[in-house]
C-alpha cells in the first residue's frame, strides 16, 4: 500500500457582496471576503483543513484585511453579514500592495522579480 499525501494551500472566495464607500481611498466599493487554509490531502483528496484565515478586499482600490475568524465562519455559513469598520484589521493599503522598490536605480515593480531587471540588483520584499 503507497500512500499518496501532500500538505498544500488552498483559497476559497466566498459568497459575499458588500457595497462600500472606501474609507482609504474615497470611492465607491465592494468587499469580497476570501479564506485561505492549509489542507492536508491523501490520493489529492483534502481531508483536513486547519489555519483558517479570512480576508476581506475591497474592489475599489484594492485594500486588504483580515477579519475575526468567528466572523469569517458567519460568512462562510452564508449568515447575512455587515462588516463593519471595527470589523476590519488592515493588512496593506492597496496602492503598496506587492510593490518592490530597487534601492539602487529607484526602479518599481509588482512582478516577483528576486532581481531587478534594469540594474540586476537584488530585490527584497
Ligand atoms: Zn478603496
Ligand atoms: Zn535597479
Amino acid at each position: 500500500m503507497i500512500f499518496i499525501f501532500g500538505i498544500s494551500n488552498g483559497r476559497k472566495e466566498l459568497d459575499y457582496h458588500q457595497s462600500i464607500l472606501c474609507t482609504i481611498c474615497g470611492k465607491y466599493g465592494r468587499y469580497l471576503v476570501f479564506m485561505e487554509y492549509m489542507y492536508f490531502s491523501l490520493f489529492f483528496i483534502p481531508v483536513f483543513k486547519w489555519n483558517k484565515t479570512y480576508y476581506v478586499r475591497s474592489t475599489c482600490c484594492g485594500a486588504l484585511y483580515t477579519i475575526d475568524r468567528e466572523l469569517g465562519n458567519r460568512i462562510a455559513r452564508g449568515e447575512n453579514v455587515i462588516l463593519q469598520e471595527s470589523d476590519l484589521h488592515l493588512v496593506n493599503k492597496g496602492c503598496d500592495f506587492g510593490l518592490k522598490r530597487c534601492s539602487r536605480c529607484g526602479y518599481e515593480t509588482r512582478e516577483d522579480y528576486r532581481y531587478c531587471p534594469k540594474c540586476a540588483n537584488p530585490l527584497d520584499g
